[in-house]
């Protein structure tokens, strides 16, 4: 058998033709349909089937290189991996738009229409996700060899609805029609153990004797990056129970203690937890982190061993981001095979663990630093304790060398206090097994430095680094904004889509009054069909001629959307107070999810629904102000969100938002920035100018010193005439005739306990909105920003981001920005 037996028939396209027949023959022979009596789901699998059928020949040789020239990997750790729809991006990364849309039109489907039918993933929360799926795209993109690894959430986020202006849950089934991109690897199963004790062998190594074991079989999905001369590797793991039904008991008749152990095994990958920002404390979450982890490792050190036999060139040869502290266990999991199933001395483990590993901090929240309590991983990962107890002990040992002065119990992995912090802490757990640890903004990285980890900086001095986010210019820009997108490419090339740097070149055409007025179109071309949608969906008439002013994100006290609303509330008694006045015409556009347990969070969702009540159909205010809240916030909705908005809301209070990619993507689109000077805002600041963008509110620092000093929101409150009227509006049931102490609690927050400052910076807010106002009215003047505000964020490109962990974390090459300039022409 020679080497071309093994040589598959072509499938490479070239035509629309071509591209019609591999599509009917998916549908016939993969979906098993009739085309005469196919339904949309079944054309767009088909084109699913296509598409991917287009990436393998790819996403083989892609392996087949890194195996070759055995290059330097990168496994990518993360609970969430919010990828949304794949279809769009992955037939323009391939270049195939013009055949697929014409194939279509041969076969009397709408091409649009399809895209739209494809389930949105929603594996994740929010930026912490979707920043693990932007790095796959740029890994791809720059030809990284990568891995993402996860986990394949059978109900991914709820999805959300509205009912009577409250938020209601319905679970997300996105796998109900077939993920059809992903490959099932049934081959590819790892056995990961659970509880027990731990003893010793004959010859005194310690034996991890677990009680219970569940098997992780692994699904991937390729990434195909820009062109797709490169695909990598999303895999994600699903449970299963090692022993599917229990025979004895099910021949007994006891039908339900024959399934009951898979049951609880498949629990482990049925649910996405709905909030990355607060620790659930739950046995499953920690069964379900160890799990993914574990998996993961077992599997890379696998593909390793397959090609090395020394495993002290682990660290030459891969690199391990963790993201966030839900990997963290990692560190020990890592030591643990390579220790207990490879024979690696501690030692020696230790050392190799804390090359390959790194890891990202995305909050400086306490309450969201994962902590473990003693008698609950202890019960559940005994082995891994005893680990940690032994890193733990070489630390302490470390940190009084280097700092004699030093409170070792604030540098503890495992703290044995009763204080706030005690049992194991993950962020001190991944901050001591890493290289490196690296926030997401600049100020995000300072403040870890000043904060949460003050002790371990100064005993491991030169370990955090800031790396900022980014996002990817493909979706985010060229794919979901083609208007805008094709009015690029005409003006500058289509550099810019690779090397979003280059996105500057526009710059000059700022200044060019016939640029504008395209760009101009272009916007409005997009707040047109974002106006269709609300009206549609909401009942909602909208004039595409008024500002979009747009806070799409999760619903959170930190992020202040409850700072919005009182600001349109503010602005809706002037106008009626002063009905004949030039006001600025407004569409408060808001979009998030809330946590189901977070009460607050749902009720400022109904807030927005009531005031919206009130002023979307008081005649006297007509087009001036108008509210809208889209349900069910996605990647999808905000890929039709951010093209058609002119203003960005960025407000939260200072020190909170660790660096926000959401403010990058409405920058990229042209929308200009309202907000305070936290997070990624600050860098965006500096490279757009302070003349193009509207900063207001308290600092970081200043709010610091206000929590020591002692804060009076109540005399803030008095002071302020405005914001009083508003606050008693709200509770006294202006908005919520029906039930006027609805919204008590929120004013009774801001009055007593306004941890979020909201009452601090709502004077400062409301006379930044009046100056946008006078400068949105400048149709000129602000196209000339917002088209700044496009020509300087390039900067925020994920791909950015990626060569910096490649160059700062994970010493991996690049190729350089040039590279894809001269490959682009
Ligand atoms: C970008 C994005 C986020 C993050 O938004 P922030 O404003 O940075 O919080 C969250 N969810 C989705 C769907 C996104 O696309």
């Amino acid at each position: 058998m020679d080497a071309n037996s093994f040589a598959p028939p072509s499938r490479r396209i070239s035509g629309a033709e071509d591209m019609r027949r591999l599509i009917v023959d998916k549908l016939v022979y993969s979906v098993g349909k009739d085309p005469e009596h196919s339904v949309r789901q079944d054309w767009s699998a088909a084109l699913i089937l296509a598409m991917r059928d287009q990436l393998v020949d790819r996403w083989m040789a892609s392996t087949r290189k890194a195996y070759e020239q055995d290059q330097k990997r990168v496994y990518y750790l993360s609970m969430e991996f919010l990828i949304g729809r794949l279809l769009r991006d992955t037939v323009i990364n391939l270049g195939l738009e013009e055949p697929v849309r014409e194939a279509l039109t041969m076969l009397g489907r709408d091409y649009e229409e399809i895209l739209r039918s494809e389930p949105d993933a929603a594996l994740g929360n929010g930026g912490l996700g979707r920043l693990a799926a932007c790095f796959l795209d740029s890994m791809s993109t720059l030809g990284i060899p990568a891995h993402g690894y996860g986990i394949r959430y059978e109900n991914g986020l709820f999805r959300q609805s509205l009912d009577d202006g409250w938020q209601a849950e319905e679970p997300e089934d996105w796998l109900n029609t077939g993920h059809n991109w992903e490959f099932e690897r049934p081959e590819v199963v790892y056995q990961i153990p659970f509880g027990g004790s731990v003893g010793e062998d004959a010859s005194g190594k310690r034996v991890w004797q677990a009680s219970e074991v569940i098997l992780a079989s692994a699904f991937d999905t390729p990434i195909a990056g820009w062109r797709g001369n490169h695909v990598n590797t999303l895999r994600l793991w699903a449970a299963r129970p090692a022993k599917r039904i229990d025979l004895a008991s099910f021949n007994r008749g006891d039908y339900m203690s024959a399934m009951a152990s898979a049951v609880r095994a498949e629990t482990i990958s049925r649910v996405l937890y709905p909030d990355d920002t607060t620790d659930e404390g739950k046995n499953l979450r920690l069964r379900q982190e160890f799990f993914f982890t574990s998996a993961s490792l077992q599997d890379l050190l696998r593909r390793f061993l397959s090609t090395h036999k020394d495993l002290r060139q682990l660290p030459e040869k891969m690199a391990i981001q963790l993201n966030d502290t839900h990997p963290a266990i990692a560190v020990a999991e890592l030591m643990r095979l390579l220790v207990d199933t490879h024979g690696i001395g501690m030692d020696a483990a230790y050392q190799i663990t804390r090359n390959t590993l790194s890891y990202t901090n995305h909050t400086l929240m306490p309450e969201a630093l994962e902590r473990w309590s003693l008698t609950l991983f202890g019960a559940v990962l005994p082995r891994h304790l005893e680990i940690i107890r032994w890193i733990d002990e070489q630390h302490l040992r470390t940190a009084a060398a280097a700092q004699r002065s030093l409170d070792l119990e604030r540098v503890r992995i495992v703290d044995h206090g009763n204080g706030n912090g005690h049992g194991v802490r993950m962020g001190h757990l991944a901050f001591v097994g890493s290289h490196r640890v690296n926030g997401v903004s600049a100020l995000h990285a300072d403040l870890m430095k000043q904060t949460v980890f003050k002790d371990l900086d100064a005993v491991y001095p030169g370990r955090i680094l800031g790396v900022t986010n980014g996002v990817t210019p493909r979706r985010w820009l060229h794919s979901c904004n083609k208007p805008l997108s094709s009015l690029l490419i005409e003006t500058i090339g289509e550099a810019w889509v690779a090397d979003l740097e280059a996105i500057d070149a526009v710059e000059p055409f700022a200044d060019d009054a016939g640029f504008r007025e395209r760009f101009r179109a272009a916007k409005r071309e997009n707040k047109e069909k974002l106006a269709a949608e609300i009206q549609q969906r909401l009942g909602l008439k909208v004039s595409p001629d008024v500002m979009f002013d747009v806070q799409i994100k999760r619903m959170h006290e930190y992020k202040r959307q409850l700072l919005n609303i009182m600001e349109a509330i503010a602005y809706y008694f002037a106008i009626r107070a002063e009905p004949e006045k030039d006001w600025t015409p407004r569409l408060k556009i808001f979009a998030g999810k809330a946590a189901p347990g977070y009460q607050m969070a749902k009720l400022i969702i109904k807030l927005i629904n009531d005031v919206a009540r009130a002023v979307n159909s008081d005649a006297v205010v007509g087009d001036r102000l108008k509210i809208a809240f889209i349900p069910n916030y996605n990647v999808s909705l905000a890929e039709r969100i951010i093209p058609a908005a002119d203003l960005s809301e960025q407000i939260s209070t200072a020190g909170m938002e660790a660096s926000g990619t959401g403010n990058m993507k409405l920058a990229l689109n042209g929308a200009l920035t309202i907000g305070t000077l936290d997070g990624a805002n600050v860098e965006i600041c500096e490279r757009v100018g302070e003349d193009n963008i509207h900063i207001f509110g308290l600092t970081a620092e200043e709010v610091a010193n206000y929590r020591l000093s002692g804060y009076d929101s109540r005399a803030v409150i008095e002071s302020h005439p405005v914001l009083k009227s508003v606050l008693d509006a709200i509770g006294s049931g202006v908005f919520s005739p029906e039930e006027p102490g609805r919204f008590r609690a929120i004013v009774d927050r801001l009055t007593y306990d306004d941890y979020f400052f909201v009452a601090a910076d709502f004077a400062a807010y409301l006379d930044t909105q009046r100056q946008v106002d006078a400068a949105f009215a400048d149709e000129e003047e602000w196209s000339r920003r917002a088209i700044l505000n496009t020509a300087r964020v390039g900067w925020f490109s994920a791909d950015r981001a990626i060569r910096d962990y490649a160059r700062e974390i994970w010493g991996v090459d690049t190729p350089p920005p040039s590279a894809f300039a001269e490959a682009a022409e």
